[in-house]
């Protein structure tokens, strides 16, 4: 049985909801006692942690935002004195301050214990050699897998993002069996290894788990394809914790399974804010359930997806992520994530997922312009043809005309970490 290093996934569903109620009830008291800013929104909104009977309960209680925390910025959110933290990471902060996180040495132990948890879900294996290719440094990637991987019994080589060649020498002579990074950047080193005549299935390399950045289904099997390898979805985002709040298992890859014993999961209508039932798209928003320095009581965070049902476990698990709210492109008044692009592009073969959306405004109108690399170089009648194809598919999608330019292999540049899919060149109004 698989699951035997990690038994708590094995709880049945009543004692999972038990256990959720109990850990939900302190983690409110925690953080209505010792994280100012929520103890007064709570206050504003007339909730005491006591009005918390059952988990249903949970929504009359108020969001956290992603504003709250950049209000807060750097400390004001840690429920812990500062002193006791003993790791400080920070997202990227591309739309203005960065949001800081804190982890006390338990919140640290836990992470690496649920990053294990996701890798062994993964299929990684003590013993095995993981190549860690998320990017080391402020960012939750790199050193949340590397002491997941650790905790797991693993041997990591801790390689960090940016040099393809090495990536490969790396993976290769070391034996890597699981290799993990963003799926982008697994495109990128699948395409150095066959720049360098290498099949990756001569390799040790089995697995890959991937994730910090939306990918469909047709990136999972042109992954596959091309490397021959199991490529399996991880989630995480910092504000929460990091990577592994939720991760696929390599037996069923039917979406990651939300590791639900430490992370409440809801959904809600990113309008009204009001809950959805499970199955229904809407804004994934999270509780932490265990949290010390940095507790967080339903996150918003602005990813769109939909709960699903148990599979391997009891535990739900969550639909592909189309993307973030903030993500979502109006484009001639219709709402267009660039997820939906990829995957109209990978229906054709003879196009990867390199890819880069463009916008641009001539006098009142938005011009869509999606730049595409083709998997090799295509003769003129291959070219028009796939470049028509993919308007068509596009046009049939959402409504929009796109121009299409399809650029021969290595025409799009690589991104070492999250792949930036979209330039926005139209004016702000
Ligand atoms: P930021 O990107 O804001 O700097 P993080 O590095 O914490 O912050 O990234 C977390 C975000 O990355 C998530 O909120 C989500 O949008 C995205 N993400 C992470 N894993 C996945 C995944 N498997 N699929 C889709 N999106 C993901």
């Amino acid at each position: 049985m698989t699951r035997t290093l990690f038994p708590e996934t094995d709880l049945s569903l009543d004692a999972l909801r038990a256990l959720q109620l109990e850990r939900l009830r302190s983690a409110l008291r925690h953080a209505w006692e010792n994280q100012a800013p929520y103890r007064a929104r709570c206050d504003a909104a007339g909730v005491h942690p006591d009005d918390l009977r059952t988990l249903d309960d949970l929504r009359r209680f108020p969001f956290t935002t992603k504003a709250d925390l950049r209000d807060a910025y750097p400390f004001g959110m840690f429920a812990i004195p500062r002193e006791k933290c003993v790791r400080i990471h920070a997202s990227s902060g591309t739309t203005g301050r960065p949001t800081v996180v804190g982890y006390s040495a338990r919140d640290i132990a836990l992470w690496a214990e649920l990053m294990a948890r996701s890798l062994h879900a993964g299929g990684a294996r003590p013993g095995d050699i993981i190549h860690n290719a998320y990017g080391y440094g402020l960012f939750t990637g790199g050193l949340g897998a590397h002491y997941g991987a650790e905790r797991l019994g693993c041997t990591v080589v801790p390689m960090s993002g940016g040099f393809g060649e090495r990536q490969v020498q790396l993976i290769r002579e070391f034996g890597a069996r699981v290799v993990l990074m963003t799926p982008s950047y697994m495109l990128a080193v699948a395409e150095e290894f066959e720049r360098q005549g290498i099949d990756p299935r001569d390799t040790a390399m089995r697995i890959g788990i991937f994730g910090a950045e939306p990918w469909t289904e047709g990136m999972r099997r042109e992954i596959e394809t091309r490397t021959g390898i199991d490529a399996v979805d991880i989630f995480g985002l910092s504000e929460v914790m990091g990577p592994g709040v939720a991760c696929e298992f390599v037996e069923s890859k039917d979406g990651p399974t939300v590791w639900e014993d430490h992370f409440y999961p809801e959904i809600v209508d990113p309008e009204t804010g009001q809950p959805v039932a499970d199955g229904q798209p809407g804004e994934l928003v999270f509780t932490s359930l265990t949290k010390e320095a940095m507790p967080v009581i339903r996150y918003r965070t602005r990813d769109l997806t939909r709960l699903l049902p148990g599979s391997v476990t009891a535990m739900r698990r969550m639909a592909r992520i189309t993307g973030r709210s903030d993500d979502m492109l109006i484009v001639r008044g219709v709402n267009l994530f660039p997820s939906q692009v990829e995957e109209q592009i990978l229906r054709d073969p003879r196009l990867t997922g390199h890819y880069l959306i463009e916008l641009t405004r001539t006098g009142a109108l938005d011009d869509l312009k999606v730049r595409v690399e083709a998997r090799e170089a295509l003769d003129p009648a291959a070219l028009a043809e796939a470049a028509t194809g993919l308007a068509k598919h596009l046009k049939g999608m959402c409504g929009l005309s796109a121009e299409i330019e399809i650029v021969e292999p290595g025409g799009v540049e690589r991104s070492m970490g999250k792949a930036r899919r979209v330039i926005d060149k139209r004016p702000r109004d």
